[in-house]
């Protein structure tokens, strides 16, 4: 099924007429990703279910959804977490979810020793909003499902859990959605005016398609072409036919990056080597970059030099600051850096989809009153 991308949120700091703060949906073979969730998460989410019910066919349930991953602590990044969790609990959710943050090293260290938090700590600091959603009531207990509290460093690769007893314990890795097996989540650091991260979700390549016109040719039985498929050689007269000349290519590896709240060329974006698809975050345009380099946001050609860098296949931009209104000025802009470059770029308005096909082709659907169209 490969990756599909839900932007249900294109705003930067706080919502205007057309667009709304951040918060994005990543559905693949394993289940829901979701990426931030700012003011009024759950209606949007509740909107793009209906959309798709009526438009698409397929269903977004919220059931699927595994891990909620967090770019930073802002609070048109976070402020729908919590009347999102009650209303799953309404809905008697009994699956387990996973939150993912990035604090920093000074953080995890006060809370391993019991301390107080450092008074240089940003108010938005994910560690005092996890405890505060857990004093109000979302823990497992109250909530009824399952939920970690999952905090990082993420630049040094630290790991803490803050349990619902108030104990804090270091995790030796990152964790992973529960049951996930074809999808990870790599948490990628980025430059922020707090602790933030991308979040990148990768599907494994396929395996190739099995080759039936040579198993007919060979006339081969029913058990010897399960064998073959099952990756398995098998005796054929006097030789031995092996299970990979079977197979056709895999495919390539699959990857989305949703960038948050960055300044341009983040180290942990530009250090992959290539991805699919990067949503990047185009708060400015170039009127504006002294702007963005004070403020550590990007601008819509900051967008395009990280997108090179990467070697992403395809660049989406968003998070527009509010005097960003159509978004051609910023397609143009990106585009003179993308210049003759294989790249492909897009602007997302609320509610658009991303398909990542598993074959690596990319779609951008614009949603519009008729429903999407490419
Ligand atoms: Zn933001």
């Amino acid at each position: 099924m490969g990756i599909e991308v839900h932007i249900l949120g294109t705003a930067s700091a706080r919502p205007s007429s057309i667009r709304q703060v951040s918060g994005s949906i990543i559905s693949c073979q394993d289940g829901i990703a979701v990426v931030d969730a700012g003011e009024g998460f759950q209606t949007r989410f509740f909107e793009q279910r209906k959309r798709m019910k009526l438009h698409a066919k397929y269903h977004l349930k919220p059931s699927k959804v595994g891990v909620l991953c967090l770019s930073h602590g802002h609070l048109d990044h976070t402020w729908g977490v919590l009347p999102w969790l009650q209303s799953m609990a309404l809905d008697n959710r009994h699956q387990p979810l996973l939150v993912l943050g990035p604090t920093t090293d000074f953080v995890i260290d006060a809370l391993l020793n019991n301390q107080s938090l450092p008074e240089n700590t940003p108010h938005s600091d994910l560690a005092i909003q996890y405890r505060f959603w857990q004093q109000l009531g979302a823990f497992t207990a109250n909530l009824g499902y399952p939920v970690r509290w999952v905090l990082g460093a993420v630049r040094e690769g630290r790991w803490i859990e803050l349990l619902d007893n108030g104990r804090v314990i270091e995790l030796a890795a990152m964790p992973q959605p529960d049951g996930w097996h074809h999808n990870q989540i790599t948490a990628l650091p980025t430059e922020h005016t707090i602790p933030s991260c991308a979040w990148q979700l990768s599907a494994d390549g396929k395996q190739g398609k099995f080759d039936r016109v040579l198993a007919e040719q060979l006339e081969l039985t029913e058990a010897q072409k399960g064998a073959l498929a099952a990756g398995k050689d098998v005796d054929y007269h006097d030789r031995v036919l092996l299970s990979q000349d079977f197979r056709g290519k895999r495919t390539t590896p699959l990857s989305v990056v949703i960038s948050g709240d960055t300044a341009e060329m983040a180290s942990g974006i530009t250090a992959l080597e290539g991805c699919s698809l990067l949503v990047h975050e185009a708060t400015f345009l170039d009127d504006f970059t002294q702007h963005a380099e004070d403020y550590q946001h990007s601008t819509a050609s900051g967008a395009a030099r990280t997108a090179v860098e990467c070697g992403a296949q395809h660049l989406v931009l968003t998070h527009y600051g509010a005097r960003i209104k159509d978004t051609t000025d910023s397609i143009n802009e990106a585009q003179s850096v993308l210049g003759k470059s294989p790249i492909a770029l897009s602007a997302a308005n609320d509610g658009d989809r991303i398909l990542v096909k598993d074959d690596g082709r990319i779609s951008h659907l614009y949603w519009g009153p008729e429903g999407w169209t490419v």
